[in-house]
């Protein structure tokens, strides 16, 4: 069984990682654009950042022939600074024509501040200005459901923004269900130490089922492991899942949505509607 990682931070990771995920079956991750571990002092780190991800970490990752991907951003983190946020947007449409780049992400909200909430909308824009894709993510810290629903309520009134194209990420038991109702993709993360872990992954795609569903690892520079997302395909297994139902979550689905940007090349085994049915 194929598998993809739909969101790490390869550039916080090392090349053991790259030789683990490849055994693990990985065949494409993506990185979604955000904070450094630091807060960057002028645009051009930025500038400087996306090069990285977009250039130099593909031909990292070929080298374990894995598909490396990203996505390109102001982060919710650094987005309350209106002015440096902006100078940042005016150089994304630059990137957004390279050949591994999938969308406008990782937008959202970290505080729920109003200038995060400015700056999220200013990019929601700039997607829709691009014909991009959307990887959003959702607040840690700070209230996740009010933050989810603040972007989710602005999403759903726009008009012009069509939900199968956006992927909320870091859901939790209480905001996955609102999304898919509302015919968004939703991702859970798991993570070693806190918040989601693979039993409670796997728990609640029980619950909610594997449509519109997706997994990630989400490694970065704080305890994280892209291990993870094998310890939950073991957790299905352990739990008598079906391998098809497997190979939906975390290889299919990613393929569905992904698929969506022409640039993503791994092709999905089954077609949704059957893969869902199962
Ligand atoms: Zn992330």
């Amino acid at each position: 069984m194929k598998v993809i990682e739909p969101h790490i931070h390869m550039i916080a990771r090392t090349t053991q990682d790259y030789e683990r995920m490849v055994r693990m079956h990985t065949v494409a991750c993506c990185e979604p654009a955000f904070w450094a571990g630091y807060d960057r002092t002028s645009s051009q780190a930025f500038f400087d950042y996306f090069t990285h991800i977009s250039e130099f970490e593909p031909t990292r990752a070929a080298q374990y022939q894995i598909e490396h991907y990203c996505w390109i951003c102001i982060n919710p983190k650094e987005a309350d600074d209106l002015v440096l946020a902006r100078e940042v947007i005016s150089f994304i449409p630059e990137f957004l024509h390279k050949p591994t780049v999938l969308g406008i992400g990782e937008i959202g909200l970290n505080l729920n501040t109003v200038n995060e909430m400015t700056i999220f909308q200013e990019q929601v824009e700039l997607a829709l200005k691009y014909e991009q894709l959307i990887w959003i993510h959702t607040p840690h810290l700070k209230d996740k459901l009010k933050g989810t629903r603040m972007m989710l309520d602005y999403l759903k009134g726009h008009g012009k923004v069509n939900p199968e194209k956006v992927c909320f990420d870091h859901c939790e038991e209480h905001t996955l269900k609102m999304i898919v109702d509302a015919g968004f993709w939703a991702a859970m993360t798991i993570y070693p130490v806190t918040k989601n872990s693979p039993p409670r992954v796997v728990d609640a795609l029980e619950t909610y089922g594997i449509d519109h569903m997706l997994v990630d690892a989400s490694g970065d520079w704080g305890p994280s492991d892209p291990g993870t997302l094998h310890d939950a395909i073991f957790e299905m297994k352990k739990r008598g899942h079906k391998e098809e139902h497997m190979e939906t979550v975390f290889y299919n689905n990613p393929c569905y949505f992904l698929g969506q940007c022409k640039k993503f090349r791994p092709s999905p085994s089954l077609p949704k509607e059957k893969a869902w049915a199962v």
